[in-house]
Formats: C-alpha cells, sequence, structure tokens
C-alpha cells in the first residue's frame, strides 16, 4: 500500500485527543476541501509503495497502544480494511479518519470511525456517502469541520434531523484561520448543542504547519 508518513504523536483530535499515538497516514484523496491541511498527502504518488507486513512492523516500532490510520483518504487504499484487521490482531486500539466518502462499512469489527461529514463550505459536500450514517455505531465518532455560521447552522440541523447527537460523539471544530474558537464556543452554548467543540490540539502544542505531529 502507498504509505505517505508514519510518526508518533500526540492525538489532537476526537475523544482521544491528547492520548500518544502512532499515526499511519496513507496516500491520495480524490476529494478537495478548500481547508485541507494534508496537501503533501493528497497525490496517491505521494510518499512510498510498503506492504502490509513492513507497514505494520514500522507502526509496532513506534508502538500499538493507540493507532490513527489516516491520510489522505485511508478508504482510497484497497488494503486499509486488512491493515486494521491486523492492527487490531497485534492488540492495537485502532481509529480511523475518513472523510465519509466511502463505505466505512469495509472496516473489520473494532474499528473506531471517525467520520467526517462535509459541510456545503468545505465544497466538497456532494461526496457525502449518505449510506454511512445507516453504518455508524455508539463506538464511531463523527466531525464537522465548519468553515462559517452557516455551515454551523446546516450542522446543526442534519445531527437534529438524522438523531445523531444520540448516536455517537458529534465533534464541532471550526476551520482553523477561518471561525475562532470563541465564535463557534458562543454559538453551541447559546443554542445549549450537544455537540462536542473540538479544536486540534496538535496546533496549539506545535506551529499550525508543522508536519509528522
Ligand atoms: S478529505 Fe481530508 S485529506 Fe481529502 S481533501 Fe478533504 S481534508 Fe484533505
Amino acid at each position: 500500500m502507498r504509505i505517505s508518513e508514519m510518526y508518533r504523536s500526540i492525538q489532537g483530535e476526537s475523544t482521544y485527543a491528547g492520548r500518544p499515538c502512532t499515526f499511519i497516514r496513507t496516500a491520495g484523496c480524490s476529494l478537495r476541501c478548500g481547508y485541507c491541511d494534508t496537501e503533501h498527502a493528497l497525490s496517491f504518488k505521494a510518499g512510498e509503495e510498503m506492504t502490509l507486513d513492513a507497514a505494520i512492523e514500522q507502526a509496532a516500532a513506534l508502538g500499538l497502544d493507540l493507532v490513527e490510520v489516516t491520510g489522505g483518504e485511508p478508504l482510497e487504499q484497497p488494503e486499509t480494511p486488512e491493515l486494521c484487521r491486523r492492527l487490531i490482531e497485534r492488540g492495537a486500539l485502532v481509529l480511523i479518519e475518513t472523510s465519509g466518502a466511502f463505505d466505512v462499512g469495509v472496516l473489520p469489527p473494532g474499528t473506531i470511525r471517525i467520520m467526517d461529514i462535509k459541510t456545503p463550505g468545505s465544497r466538497m459536500a456532494r461526496r457525502n456517502r449518505w449510506e454511512n450514517l445507516g453504518l455508524l455505531t455508539s463506538r464511531d465518532e463523527i466531525k464537522f469541520v465548519l468553515t462559517s455560521r452557516e455551515d454551523y447552522d446546516w450542522a446543526a440541523e442534519l445531527c437534529r434531523q438524522h438523531g445523531l447527537f444520540e448516536l455517537c460523539p458529534v465533534h464541532f471544530s471550526p476551520t482553523f484561520g477561518s471561525v475562532e474558537p470563541v465564535e463557534l464556543a458562543q454559538w453551541i452554548l447559546n443554542d445549549n448543542l450537544p455537540a462536542r467543540l473540538q479544536l486540534q490540539l496538535h496546533k496549539y502544542i506545535w506551529p499550525p504547519d508543522a508536519r509528522g505531529v
């Protein structure tokens, strides 16, 4: 499979934020969100070709307590479900960060799916694979990256209509440098919305454009 980079860092998102975590970043994504912060991994030629065995051994050298498979878009790599299965078999708690544009049902049981729902402001909302909503469980998590008040209203309404707040943790994340955290905090408080305000922790610990963290 094609791997863009692998590294150990502090998990910056989801309910696992703050925990040391091994990141496996696959190469390639066919979406083009306006706020993408992993442009170096968007090309399907980024990084290097690795066998599953080599990828797992490299990850094991970093630590298999908590592993996040991210991208790019990991579900555009056909080997990703098998990678997750084998990591779980080795005792890892496996998170996958996905755009929500591909079938999350291909992942083995035990994989914790952290799934984006793309807002209109991302310019990729047409790529949402709505059937995925019926596949998520209470162990999974949903993330909206919000670029504006309009995105916030759209996301809040969608969550209410589909009962997403009752389904699993729902993260509302402000686009870095576009929506101020204090603004989003106030919107959530004013509406008493059961969303979790998510700041990308790693962008506060390290410079926002740092790679491999
Ligand atoms: S889905 Fe993720 S990796 Fe792909 S363009 Fe959007 S933000 Fe970037």
